[in-house]
Parts: structure tokens; C-alpha cells; sequence
């Protein structure tokens, strides 16, 4: 039925096997393209798959039809745990002729999701059968949590946190198979430029916003080169801005009465929640200076933080242990890309990102690197065991 099913003869580990099945199974984040299925399909084969590894199961709606999945391995004595957490959604398959299909082609496994992050998804399950046909744990508890809606709004992990706590975690997010140990943040801003609507051949009637906010786009351009030449964070370089999308204007022969833009702004460790604000209520300030009829207004509409564990963790450290016990070799790094790490350190949960190397994420070419996967899943079983032992 599968493409894959022909061209495989090496993937034969059952990790890899449900790997593709995880792949076949539509679950694009129905926040991101509405209509879709979400995750309710994949999170009972979730479920199914942590239920027949001897894992208990929890599973909880996050939102109707959306739920998140949580098995647990629990030792023969009280312990700590170690949670390893991926997301169940998927972005879009626009211009993809088959996702679901998952294709095997030179040690790669093509597919929507394949690399963000089904491969992560697939080691973390195959990591705790491992561990639980092997003799299972000795003390502690292991807890594998599959989560919704990380691509839009990670409602998934929220929710999570508020029902699960660890003393460590992993998020199988797709890192080339080195630790990353932070990531950056982001944060959403809305300006808007307001003028007076007048005939075109009226300028002394009209008031153009389109043109005030290119006064504004000057300054956040300077803003933007001056993040980018101060001092790099030592993973994630420097903070950074760019304007995302414009809209003003009505017709040619008018004086547009109001333009729109929205910015984005990366953040590095160690920047205010509301670093983004502070900006662009510093430009319209001084544009306010500069020209009293200049009117314009600011407004933060979403943002998340930046995250680094703290130096002082053994959870690093222990892992670049595990890992090259499996024949990785791992740096530790930094990801510029935002992750549900955050929440969960946030939440008191100490979290680094380890997951299986790849290509194409978020593009029709997405896949994931197969062997990459079964190293994924032996260092997080060499991980568990020294963890919780
Ligand atoms: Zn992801």
C-alpha cells in the first residue's frame, strides 16, 4: 500500500516501521489549514502503540478531538523522572503531491512530518518499549508525552504542564543529533500609521499613512542592523527583526487614511518579555518629536520566550554521554527556531532538544535521515537507564 513498503528491505526495525505509519496518518495542525484533522487519529495510535509497550496511558483533550498523549513507565522503587516530550502536529502540505506517503530513498525517509517530528516522535516510543521489554526501570519513572498544536499555539504543552511535572526532559525535536542546550524567542508586533483620507490631487487635504510608515520601516531598519552587530549570544548569535506584512491604501487616487504592518522580532536569552514593544514605542516616539501630527500606535499580539537551561544541569552532560555511547558524536548547540523546551522549562521542568537529523522542514522536500532515528532511540534508552537508575 505504501510506497515505502517496496523499497525497504533494510528498515526493518519496528521503529522505523511505525515511523511510517505515523507518517501516513494526516495530522497537519488545523489551526494552520483549516478543515484539517488534526491529531486525533495520530494520538490514538499513540496511545495503542505506549498501551502494547506496557506503558500507562493517559490521554486528555486538549481541545475537542485534540488530544495529548502521556504513557508512563513506572520503577519498582520512587524516583525521579524523565520525560521525553514531542508534538503530534504537522504544518501544511501545500505543494506536496503525496505527504502521507512515506518514501524511502538512500537512507532517508521522505514524508510531512517526517523530520518535524515524527522521527523524534517514533525514537522517544521505540526508546521506552526498549526500556520496558529490557527489564524495565528500576526506580523513578520514565513519561513519554505526545503533544498537540506546537505549530501554532502550543496549547498541547501547556496543557501538559499542568498535569505533569519531571525533574528532566528531552523534546525530540530534529537537532542533527547534537544537544541543543537553548533557543531563541519570538515576539509579535502590530503598528499601525494613521492619516486623513483626500482626493489624490488634494495634498493639502490628505495626510499619507503609507508614507509615515515608511518613516517607521526606516527606523526598524536600524534597529534591526544595530541587534544584528552587537555582541552574539555563544549558540544563537544575535537578536534580530524583520517586517513580516503590510497592508494600507484603498485605490490610486487617494490619500490612504491608515497603514498596518506587523514585525517580528527574535529574541536571545536574557531580552524583556516585551523587548519588541519597547522598540517600536521608542520609534514612534521620537517619529511623535519629530512631527506633531505624526500619528501612530503599537501593540505586542503574541510572543514567546527564548530558553536556556541552566549551565549548571547534569542533563547535558548525561546526554552527550548517552549519545555517543550510540555512536553519535554531539555538540552542544543552540537552535534558532522556538520550541515547547520553553514552556516546559518555564513550567520547572529542566529541558534540552535531541532529536534526528534531516532536511526540508516546514517544505514539500522534508525527510528524515532512518539511521539517525535508531541512534535517536538508542541514546534516549542509554539516557533512561542512567537517569533513572
Ligand atoms: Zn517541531
Amino acid at each position: 500500500m505504501w510506497g515505502a513498503r517496496e523499497t525497504v528491505s533494510l528498515n526493518t526495525d519496528p521503529v522505523i516501521r511505525l515511523l511510517e505509519e505515523l507518517v501516513a496518518i494526516d495530522s497537519v495542525n488545523p489551526s494552520l489549514a483549516p478543515g484539517s484533522r488534526g491529531e486525533g487519529e495520530i494520538a490514538r495510535r499513540i496511545a495503542a502503540e505506549c498501551k502494547s509497550a506496557g506503558l500507562i496511558v493517559d490521554v486528555v483533550d486538549v481541545e475537542p478531538g485534540r488530544p495529548n498523549v502521556v504513557g508512563v513507565l513506572e520503577g519498582r522503587v520512587p524516583g525521579p523522572a524523565l520525560m521525553f516530550c514531542g508534538h503530534l502536529d504537522t504544518v501544511g502540505v501545500a505543494g506536496m503531491d503525496a505527504p502521507f506517503v512515506p518514501v524511502h530513498r538512500e537512507g532517508r525517509l521522505y514524508g510531512r512530518g517526517a523530520q518535524d517530528m515524527k522521527g523524534g516522535l517514533a525514537a522517544m516510543l521505540g526508546a521506552a518499549r526498549v526500556v520496558a521489554e529490557s527489564g524495565g526501570l528500576e526506580r523513578g519513572a520514565l513519561i513519554v508525552a505526545a503533544v498537540v498544536d506546537e505549530e501554532h499555539a502550543s496549547r498541547g504543552a501547556e496543557a501538559l504542564v499542568e498535569r505533569w511535572s519531571a525533574n528532566a526532559a528531552v523534546v525530540t525535536e530534529p537537532t542533527d543529533l547534537d544537544v541543543a542546550i537553548a533557543h531563541k524567542g519570538f515576539q509579535w508586533v502590530e503598528i499601525e500609521t494613521r492619516g486623513r483620507a483626500a482626493h489624490g490631487s488634494r495634498p493639502a487635504d490628505g495626510r499619507d499613512a503609507i508614507l509615515r510608515m515608511g518613516r517607521v520601516l526606516n527606523r526598524l531598519e536600524a534597529i534591526d542592523r544595530q541587534l544584528q552587530t552587537q555582541r552574539p549570544h555563544a549558540l544563537l548569535g544575535t537578536p534580530s527583526l524583520h517586517a513580516s506584512i503590510i497592508a494600507g491604501g484603498t485605490e490610486w487616487s487617494s490619500y490612504p487614511d491608515q497603514c498596518r504592518l506587523k514585525v517580528e522580532r527574535r529574541t536571545v536569552p536574557g531580552e524583556a518579555e516585551d523587548i519588541a514593544l519597547q522598540e517600536a514605542g521608542a520609534v514612534l516616539d521620537h517619529l511623535r518629536r519629530e512631527d506633531w501630527e505624526f500619528d501612530a500606535a503599537a501593540h505586542g499580539v503574541f510572543g514567546r520566550g527564548a530558553y536556556e537551561i541552566d549551565p549548571a544541569n547534569p542533563l547535558p552532560a548525561m546526554l552527550i554521554g548517552a549519545a555517543s555511547a550510540a555512536g553519535c558524536q554531539p555538540r552542544r548547540v543552540g537552535m534558532t527556531f522556538w520550541s515547547d523546551a520553553a514552556i516546559l522549562g518555564a513550567a520547572g521542568i529542566p529541558s534540552v532538544l535531541f532529536g534526528p537529523g534531516g532536511a526540508g522542514l516546514h517544505s514539500p522536500g522534508e525527510y528524515v535521515r532512518v539511521a539517525d532515528v535508531l541512534k535517536c532511540r538508542d541514546a534516549l534508552v542509554g539516557l533512561a537507564r542512567e537517569f533513572l537508575r
